[in-house]
């Protein structure tokens, strides 16, 4: 199989206390819309920022793919400055 796999890290940020750290690493299932899952993943991490990256093989490091921001999860704390 030569199939790209793709996998979506989420970030917890806070730009107050400086903080971008990530969460967790899921495995993308290529037979389901990238977006969707991603937006599945956000939601149940609260992630403001996901980032996809692309796996070549096992023994190759990731490149991103893509950059996702989802505001409506960005720490409450920001706003209350
Ligand atoms: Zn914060």
């Amino acid at each position: 199989m030569s199939s790209k796999q793709y996998v979506a890290v989420t970030y917890d940020v806070c730009k107050v206390e400086n903080l971008f750290e990530d969460m967790n690493h899921y495995q993308l299932e290529p037979s389901i819309n990238m977006d969707e899952q991603v937006n599945q993943y956000a939601k149940q991490d609260i992630a403001p920022v996901v980032r996809v990256y692309e796996k070549r093989n096992a023994n190759q490091t990731s490149n991103l793919y893509k950059e996702y921001h989802f505001k409506e999860y960005d720490c409450s704390c920001s706003s209350e400055i």
